[in-house]
């Protein structure tokens, strides 16, 4: 990828900012070279019930283990209410947008202390306990966060399921976790449409009960009041259990490791697993990821507008921000609803100092036009985020200049469900910005580059990005399967975890994700990632989005298969697939030349709007029978267009 310019970080942003370049340059040496002493001080940034002694234990090897603070009691939920009552109990601790502009509702730190211990009561009554596992199935409303809070006072592990999810996916997490306790709601509403939550968990409770697991009890909001089955002595209606509930509850003393939650990654590579986080580890860093990578300051508005449902909005809309005390936005609606403006109208709203959200969301509103985001002033943001796949330059300098008006900075943040928060990523008012990398290691972290037999590459490198030793939000494993966690992580490269992320590394010690090393394009022994020649195409001034594959090919082993995605309003002419050719030429190098490029009107994406390039690929190398777990594909309906008029057609 050739490096596009830098944005310097900014007068004004190093003036707010909490750590300037000097200060990330220290407290990372300190963090790799002491990781002891750097965690045993950060671990204290939680509240403990019994301190902790012990910090770090890590096994790489055969038998992966990992601990964090193992002999440390604490309470999640404490962390996150409890211990700001004192100082900021009547401050909005959850700030709720709903779909409709004209609902919303502002929820102060004492009400979320009320409402979360009724509801942990009301989960104790019903024979909840420490390690049972609990469904939550829930639009974005605020009980869904008090459930996954009152799961964390009581000990419970809390499996949450996003709410676009179909009866079948959410029947197999279900079943996977052994989870007898589901918390829904009758409807939910996005976009000005109802999603059928409560019917898709009666179909889901049934096909669960084939399957050897008998869910008790239903726990049920009332969100629109639509029509609902009901089943006596199973559900229960949420709003008069929690109004009998006794208001007073004991958080649990956890042990550190003791899990926290279970939740299935997105799918975009094969069958999801179910990654199990733990107590106090994942709880110290999400919080301090959250302080240190937004720049966030006491009294900053915070808006994540991803799902709780990923684990964005885990430790980006719940865990992270509550424990900093911040005060959190959660939005029920979509980008596009009623009209393509509603994020920046939302943004000037409620004042929103940080706003973190994903390139898919970011290359759509830049599709739908600028005119949507200069209507409003977003005067009050501070810093915008990206996270969930690489953001091309093109999008990031929309981002920047539209969105932000060049006076914000942007951290493209790099992690996964895996790793709990954010390990690659530029800070505020320490990183200088390239369009496209997500930049330097947070502290603690440290990634290597190696190439496919695993020799470590130094300096500026192109390989696969393991990182070397452990952090405090690390998965601990896959939840009932140790097996698949070792095989999944730990043995393509001995002793060292594996993302199976694709990255280079600058000349100045910059990371960029290149995408999935299975998606690692070989053309005539170049190899690329799928992410460079994507960008190449987006920059195209007439191309929204692009999907790359490789397929096979006769002479240069790889070719280059392109589903392209055109602005609004573009056909898509012989002449200007043409000019894609050469603009990719161009961009990158006649090496990096499309073979074929396919109009896609719409482009497979899982559920938390990836795009799924092992279905394409499938398309392009012709095996249409044999499309893989397809469970977490948002709209089956574009595979149907996509295979219909592929480009390799004999
Ligand atoms: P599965 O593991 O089931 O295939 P998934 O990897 O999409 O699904 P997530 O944990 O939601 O599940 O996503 C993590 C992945 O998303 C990363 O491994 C990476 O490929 C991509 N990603 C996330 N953030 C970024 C970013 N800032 N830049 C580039 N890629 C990113
Ligand atoms: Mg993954």
């Amino acid at each position: 990828m050739t490096d596009t310019h830098v944005h310097p970080v900014q007068p004004a942003w190093r003036e707010r900012a909490l750590i300037d370049d000097a200060t990330y340059r220290a407290w990372y040496e300190r963090s790799v070279a002491d990781p002891e002493g750097f965690w045993a001080e950060h671990g204290k940034r939680i509240q403990w019930m019994v301190p902790f002694s012990r910090v770090k234990e890590k096994n790489f090897d055969e038998n992966v283990s990992i601990k964090w603070f193992a002999d440390g009691q604490t309470n999640v939920a404490a962390n996150c209410i409890d211990r700001h009552l004192a100082s900021r109990g009547d401050q909005v601790a959850i700030i709720w947008e709903g779909d409709d502009p004209n609902e919303q509702k502002k929820v102060t730190y004492r009400e979320l202390h009320e409402s979360v211990c009724r509801l942990s009561n009301v989960l104790k009554d019903h024979g909840v306990n420490r390690g049972d596992r609990v469904t939550i199935y829930m639009p974005m409303i605020p009980e869904a966060a008090y459930a996954m809070l009152a799961c964390a006072r009581v000990g419970a592990v809390h499996s949450v399921v996003f709410g676009g999810f179909s009866p079948d996916a959410l029947a197999g997490r279900i079943v996977d976790c052994g989870s007898t306790f589901v918390i829904t709601a009758d409807e939910g509403l996005r976009g000005g449409r109802k999603v059928p939550l409560k019917a898709n968990t009666d179909k889901a409770i049934e096909i669960a009960g084939n399957n050897g697991v008998a869910v008790e009890k239903v726990l049920v909001v009332k969100r629109t009041g639509g029509d609902i089955a009901w089943r006596e002595n199973r559900d229960v209606w949420y709003h008069e259990a929690v109004e009998r509930a006794s208001p007073v509850s004991e958080p649990e003393a956890m042990n550190a490791e003791d899990p926290l939650f279970i939740l299935y990654t997105s799918g975009s590579t094969g069958k999801p697993k179910g990654v199990l986080h733990t107590t106090a580890g994942y709880l110290v860093y999400a919080s301090m990821t959250h302080q240190y990578v937004f720049d966030y300051h006491d009294g900053d508005i915070y808006w994540c507008t991803a799902d709780v449902g990923w684990v964005t909005g885990h430790s980006y809309i719940v865990y992270g921000p509550l424990a900093n005390g911040a005060t959190t936005l959660m939005f029920e609606g979509v980008p596009n609803y009623p009209d393509a403006g509603r994020l920046w109208q939302v943004v000037d709203k409620h004042q929103v100092n940080i706003f973190y959200t994903a390139p898919t969301a970011i290359r759509a509103l830049m599709g739908a036009g600028d005119a949507h985001v200069t209507k409003s002033s977003r005067a009050s943001l501070k810093v915008l985020g990206s996270v969930g796949e690489p953001i091309n330059p093109e999008a990031w300098e929309w981002y920047f200049n539209v969105v932000g008006g060049g006076k914000v900075p942007v951290v493209d943040t790099w992690w996964q469900t895996e790793t709990g928060g954010i390990l690659i990523t530029p800070l505020p008012g320490a990183t200088d910005l390239k369009p496209g990398s997500a930049t330097r290691p947070f502290f603690g972290i440290k990634p290597q580059l190696v190439d496919n037999d695993g020799q470590v590459l130094e300096g500026a490198a192109d390989g696969n990005l393991c990182i070397t030793d452990s952090w405090p939000g690390q998965m601990r494993t896959v939840y009932g399967d140790h097996e698949r966690f070792v095989q999944t992580y730990f043995s393509t490269y001995k002793g060292k975890y594996f993302t199976g992320d694709g990255c280079r590394r600058d000349a100045d010690g910059y990371y960029w994700i290149t995408g999935r090393v299975d998606d690692v394009l070989n053309v005539s022994g170049h190899r690329m990632g799928t992410a460079e020649v994507e960008s190449a195409l987006v920059s195209h001034d007439a191309v929204s989005e692009a999907a790359v594959v490789g397929y096979p090919h006769d002479i240069k082993g790889q070719g280059i298969y392109c589903y392209v995605t055109l602005m609004n309003g573009i056909e898509g002419t012989e002449d200007l697939r043409k000019e894609l050719v050469a603009h990719v030429r161009k961009e990158i190098g006649p090496f990096a030349s499309p073979d074929k490029i396919q109009w896609a009107p719409g482009l497979p994406k899982t559920r938390s709007g990836k795009i799924m390039r092992r279905i394409l690929r499938k398309i392009a190398e012709d095996e249409f029978g044999a499309l893989g777990d397809t469970s977490t594909l948002a709209d089956p309906a574009v595979v149907d267009d996509l295979v219909a008029n592929r480009q390799n057609k004999k």
